[in-house]
């Protein structure tokens, strides 16, 4: 790289920030960093913006957050102007949404994609940081923003043979981008998380057999998907901005009636039309019910049951029914939402096998062997999910002070400040990193809010004529302690799920989303900044 200019700090390097990432948050944040007059680039692995609604191009592949409340809301002009079709878009609405964005504020120029960063390191000496892409380009700049998405590092299970498998491979998070033809196919899925869940219906419609594998039934509400009632969206639009901030001031930042007692604390007969409601209703929203399913078992079980008892009068064989009744906590692992999910099941093309004590042992030239039974199949999905969280982040080689590796220091567990920025790794920002709510909230919120303070510290750093930050170690390690306290108070830290990385082989059990809710984070955000930024030291 050659354009070697003096930056803000009149430290030379090739830009003021480069941005890892062209998703939700990478395009945000470079649209707020061009307007603080920065110089930005944007360096993205896939071919083109968007991140997760890039990759994820399985069938059925759509969003599960109310739309309306489930994209940006920085410019009212595109809330305003954008005409989102569906409650829940399909990825390819949201993919054209994306480059709409990209188009709109013109933010092409400044991205560059097919680059997946390898390396980056940081100089003392230089004060800036060093980014290495896989083809060996360097660039160099004073900060560096890691907009690398939650759940973008996909986890590919290790089976024996898999290689030599005769027909066809594909990963949900990784789908052909010229789609596949499953056409009078015997086809596997592998994996019954919300990817599983929405693919396995469309995939079962087209493939000749479809063979689900399950290691653990999931709890799946439906979406009643629909179309978008002009109305409706002219009422939202009319009152957007204070929606949006009744949106922000909701735990997890979703526009949905929150229930704020006990389960307990009504009649069964109440309980179940509440339940039923929800039911009708559709979407995440049931999740929001009451108040204590993650405190109180009692209060759980009243859900799961709910749930299950709608299992078993949609799936009309009694087995099959049974075995996808979930057996964890409700709201243990993240909530699903599908259409003719549990339908699916009764269709001839279609069965279920149980992998959760007899595991699949290896993959062989002609399919899946589970114990003694092989099941012969032309194509294998693998629906399998993510190394969340902390995946994207370890997979780059990153070197902070005297050549720290953040994955030696991650090595049993992430550990961030405010799930913003890391100890030992100046001038490095993380968005929505582990120790933010991030995941357990509406997500475009929570990286806008992650982006506007990025962007206000760099503004504060400016006009203070300061160049470098870092989280103090003690402030950093006081909000880690916090993050699993409040964790360990919440029945979700019994469980297993990808929150806590008990999906992926070998990785420590720490609960990584920081669960104490959106409203009571950016307080806290808040409250660093009037503090002066309290907790971090600049130079
Ligand atoms: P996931 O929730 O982690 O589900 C992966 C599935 O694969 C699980 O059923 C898991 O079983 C199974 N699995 C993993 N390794 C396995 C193995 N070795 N053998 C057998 N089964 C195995 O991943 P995901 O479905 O891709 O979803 C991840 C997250 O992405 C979601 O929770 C959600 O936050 C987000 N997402 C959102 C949408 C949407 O907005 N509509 C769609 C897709 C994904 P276990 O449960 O036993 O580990």
């Amino acid at each position: 790289m050659t354009n070697l200019n003096n930056n803000v700090a009149g430290v030379d390097t090739d830009f003021d920030v480069v941005v890892v990432g062209a998703g939700f948050a990478g395009m945000y944040m470079l649209y707020r960093l061009r307007q603080q007059g920065m110089r930005v680039r944007v360096l993205e692995a896939g071919g083109s913006v968007g991140g997760t609604w890039y990759w994820n191009r399985y069938p059925g592949a759509r969003v599960d957050t109310e739309t309306m409340f489930y994209s940006y809301q920085f410019s009212d002009e595109l809330q305003q102007e954008w005409e989102w079709t569906q409650r829940y878009p399909s990825q390819q609405e949201l993919h054209a949404y994306a480059k709409h964005v990209a188009d709109r504020f013109d933010l092409w120029p400044d991205m560059q994609f097919d680059s997946p960063v390898e390396k980056t390191t940081w100089s003392e000496d230089r004060q800036s940081w060093t980014i290495e892409t896989t083809d060996g380009a360097l660039i160099t700049s004073q900060y560096c923003v890691m907009a690398t998405g939650c759940l973008s590092a996909v986890n590919t299970p290790k089976y024996k043979g898999l290689e030599d498998f005769s027909g066809s491979v594909y990963h949900t998070a990784r789908w052909p981008e010229e789609g596949v033809d499953f056409s009078g196919l015997r086809v596997a899925v592998i994996g019954t998380g919300s990817s599983g869940v929405q693919s396995i219906p469309v995939i079962a419609e087209q493939a000749a057999q479809l063979t689900v594998f399950q290691r653990t039934g999931n709890y799946v509400i439906p979406a009643h998907n629909r179309a978008l009632d002009p109305e409706e969206v002219a009422a939202i639009k009319a009152d957007y901005p204070a929606l949006r901030a009744k949106a922000s001031a909701s735990f997890s930042g979703n526009y949905f009636p929150v229930g704020g007692q006990s389960a307990m604390a009504v009649s069964e007969e109440e309980r179940n039309r509440e339940y039923e409601s929800r039911w009708q209703e559709g979407g995440l929203a049931f999740m929001a019910a009451y108040a204590d399913f993650m405190t109180s078992e009692e209060a759980n079980e009243t859900a799961s049951e709910f749930i299950r008892d709608k299992i078993r009068g949609i799936v009309t064989d009694p087995a099959t029914a049974e075995r996808l009744a979930p057996k964890q906590l409700f709201m243990c692992k993240r909530l699903c939402v599908g259409t003719d999910y549990y339908e699916t099941y009764n269709r001839d093309n279609v069965s279920l096998v149980d992998v959760s004590e007899t595991v699949i042992d290896e993959i062989l030239p002609e399919g899946v062997r589970v114990g003694e039974t092989v099941y012969e199949v032309d194509a294998i999905v693998l629906a399998t999910g993510f190394d969340a969280m902390t995946g994207a982040l370890k997979r780059i080689d990153i070197r902070g002070v005297e050549s720290v590796s953040l994955r030696d220091l991650w090595e049993d567990g992430p550990r961030a400040y405010l799930g913003l920025a890391i100890s030992k790794f100046p001038n490095m920002f993380i968005i929505t990193g582990p120790g933010s709510p991030s995941v357990l909230t509406n997500m475009i919120p929570s990286i806008e809010q992650h982006v506007d303070w990025i962007s206000d510290c760099l503004t504060h750093m400016r006009i203070n004529g300061v160049s470098r930050i870092e989280p103090e170690l003690d402030a950093q390690e006081e909000w880690v302690a916090h993050v699993n306290e409040i964790a360990d108070l919440s029945m979700r830290s019994t469980c297993s799920s990808w929150y806590l990385g008990s999906n992926v082989d070998g990785k420590p059990r720490i609960f990584m989303p920081y669960i104490g809710g959106f409203p009571a984070y950016v307080r806290k955000c808040n409250e660093v900044v009037e503090a002066g930024y309290a907790g971090f030291a600049f130079r």
